[in-house]
């Protein structure tokens, strides 16, 4: 079985002070979850602090963002062994508001994914449709295309710490969640897909998270479908309990299964 993530993307929010203090919170009220990798995303200037406090214990650090440069005069810009310098585990790659806002696309999140990998971190690819695309009945396709342009040129073997998020576009910070049905066609696409481009047994291993305004109260529906694998949650993470009763939920369905 595929053990879950609870990942909580905090995206520009949370100062140094409010990191330490949402991170100390969620610390002291997960300790017992042991069959869930829990991850929180913060800002780049939170990550050291963060890091420090997570040391240790059972949650994992992710960042949001890199660049595909080892080093040099990129100004503004944070290289993946930077990030593993802070302790980072995960980067954030494609996620669909840096696709908006700063240009990301299939070709940037393949060169990103490529040296997260070289610097020994996963990747977090996210994927997803906009509603137009939806509405036009392009689901599926403007997926596949998303996953195969990130993966283009890698071997399986390289793929080892990949994992994939299905976030449709409509569904972040909206409160439109797909429903897990919705999700599931996309997920069980995607794993078709991974299974076609690598092997069956790389397709069963990967973790393909879902995305889009999860919250506490629809996290269960969610995580029982077959392919999803754990949740890439914003807005329902930035409160200590809303991420501990999520990461709580997910792990007292999984230990059912
Ligand atoms: C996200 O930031 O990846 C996300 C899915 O946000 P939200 O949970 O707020 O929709």
């Amino acid at each position: 079985m595929r053990r879950p993530i609870i990942a909580g993307n905090w995206k520009m929010y949370k100062d140094i002070n409010e990191a330490r203090e949402l991170v100390a919170a969620i610390k002291r009220d997960v300790f017992e979850i042991d069959n869930v990798e829990m991850v929180v995303i913060p800002p780049f200037v939170d990550l050291a602090e963060v890091d420090e406090i997570t040391t240790g214990s059972n949650i994992s650090l992710g960042a949001q963002n890199c660049y595909w440069e080892k080093e040099g005069a990129f100004t503004g810009e944070i290289s993946p062994a930077m990030l593993k310098s802070v302790g980072c585990k995960y980067v954030v790659v494609g996620h669909s508001e840096r696709r908006k806002y700063f240009g990301e696309t299939d070709e940037t999140v393949n060169l990103k994914i490529k040296a997260v990998i070289e610097a020994g971190l996963s990747p977090i690819a996210c994927v997803g449709e906009t509603l137009e695309e939806r509405e036009k009945g392009e689901t599926l396709e403007v997926v596949k295309r998303q996953v195969k342009g990130a993966l283009k040129g890698f071997s399986a073997d390289f793929l080892k710490k990949l994992v994939i998020a299905y976030e449709p576009v409509w569904a972040i910070g909206t409160g439109r969640t797909a429903t897990p049905d919705q999700a599931q066609e996309v997920h069980a696409m995607i794993r078709g897909l991974l299974k076609e481009l690598y092997s069956a047994n790389f397709a069963e291993e990967k973790c393909v998270l879902y995305g889009g305004s999860v919250k506490p109260d629809n996290i269960e529906s969610l995580m029982r479908a077959k392919d999803i694998d754990g949740g890439l949650i914003g807005g329902a993470s930035l409160k200590a309990d809303g991420y501990v009763s999520m990461a709580k939920i997910t792990s007292v369905l999984y230990s059912s299964l």
